[in-house]
């Protein structure tokens, strides 16, 4: 049987997604075509539903979605790595690895970063760049839910190459959405002590859970900064903090709640055009380093794929719900209104 069409949703702008038949393509020279069998939902879609767009990553009007796996049900000439039948999860962007930045051990920078979106649909076609460099193979006993994590969590395991923890350290992880919450784990494996910031009870207990040794509810403190230091060896501050929340307020606590000579990774992008004033005290007295992280590298990509086959990373705690594609405009608009909580809905085409 033929398949002329798919159920994708598709971006058109602000605010604005539908669900739609499209065209199922065959694939092209070095490209494989995926019958996509779990998609999960991401704060950056929220980000994207909002405003629209992303300056990078997506230009309306596109299919849109970014976290998957699936099985391969086509592939295009001149692919021989890949068969049909295989599980695999791709990432949403692979490195040209002929730029300045991808020749310099930073391909998450580089010039020519290939996007793919079309997560929220029935299939999706791989880009041969993408099926080359940034698609894995997926074990028989890894589901497929847990898979699709690799993208958020390949951005976690970059940032923490690019502002490494010690063991033995005092890490304070702010904001607990999906992303702080790896951040947690993480820190934890790397043999840290790690002060959980966040605002949800459930979320709260779920850092305990993957080994934080102390919780605040930002919502409970007059004074989250002082709180924070209180719990800190000495009341000097953190060793480490890492903003997960993406907002000029966040950013600032997180500069104020390092201790001298600590490290700030700020990791949550902010809207654009936004801007924080610095303490220069901070930074010339205190010998404070800021760091930032954006994205992931085929390497961190591997890596997090190991991390949750391995369940040393626990995905299925990060699946609030299963939804259909049906459902997904709806879940975006609930979540950018803030009307839900839901750490991520898993997406079942
Ligand atoms: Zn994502
Ligand atoms: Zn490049």
């Amino acid at each position: 049987m033929t398949i002329n069409t798919m159920r994708a949703v598709v971006l058109h702008g602000k605010e604005n997604v539908a669900i739609e038949e499209v065209p199922v393509l065959s694939p092209g020279v070095g490209e494989v075509r995926i019958k996509v069998e779990r998609a999960l939902t991401c704060g950056t879609d929220v980000k994207v539903f909002r405003r629209g767009h992303h300056a990078r990553m997506i230009q309306p009007p596109a299919l849109f979605g970014h976290e998957f796996a699936g099985v391969i049900e086509a592939v295009g000439s001149d692919v021989d790595e890949w068969n049909v039948g295989d599980r695999v999860v791709a990432a949403n962007s692979a490195p040209c690895d002929n730029c300045f930045y991808c020749l310099h051990g930073r391909q998450e920078l580089c010039e020519d970063l290939l996007f793919f979106n079309g997560a929220f649909a029935e299939r999706a076609i791989i880009p041969g760049r993408i099926a080359a460099k940034n698609m894995l193979r997926v074990s028989s006993n890894t589901p497929l839910e847990c898979a699709a994590m690799c993208e958020p969590l390949a951005c976690v395991v970059r940032s923490l190459e690019l502002a490494p923890v010690e063991p033995g350290s005092t890490v304070v992880v702010l904001g607990l959405g999906p992303i702080g919450l790896m951040f947690v784990r993480l820190c934890v494996l790397a043999g840290c002590s790690v002060i959980a910031v966040g605002r949800r009870e459930a979320r709260l207990r779920l850092a305990s859970k993957f080994g934080a040794t102390e919780t605040l509810n930002i919502d409970e403190q007059d004074d989250v900064v002082s709180k924070v230091r209180d719990c800190t060896p000495g009341t000097f501050g953190a060793d480490v903090v890492i903003e997960a929340i993406g907002t000029p307020e966040a950013w600032s606590s997180a500069i104020a709640m390092v201790r001298k000579a600590g490290t700030v990774n700020l990791f949550g992008g902010c809207s654009a055009g936004s801007t924080i004033t610095l303490d220069t005290a901070r930074l010339h007295y205190d010998e404070v380093t800021l760091r930032a992280s954006f994205h992931h590298t085929p390497t961190s990509f591997r890596r997090a794929l190991q991390l949750i086959s391995n369940s040393e990373v626990k995905a299925p705690s990060l699946i609030s719900t299963h939804i259909s594609l049906d459902e997904v405009p709806r879940i975006l608009r609930e979540l950018a209104d803030g009307e839900l909580d839901i750490i991520k809905a898993c997406v079942v085409s």
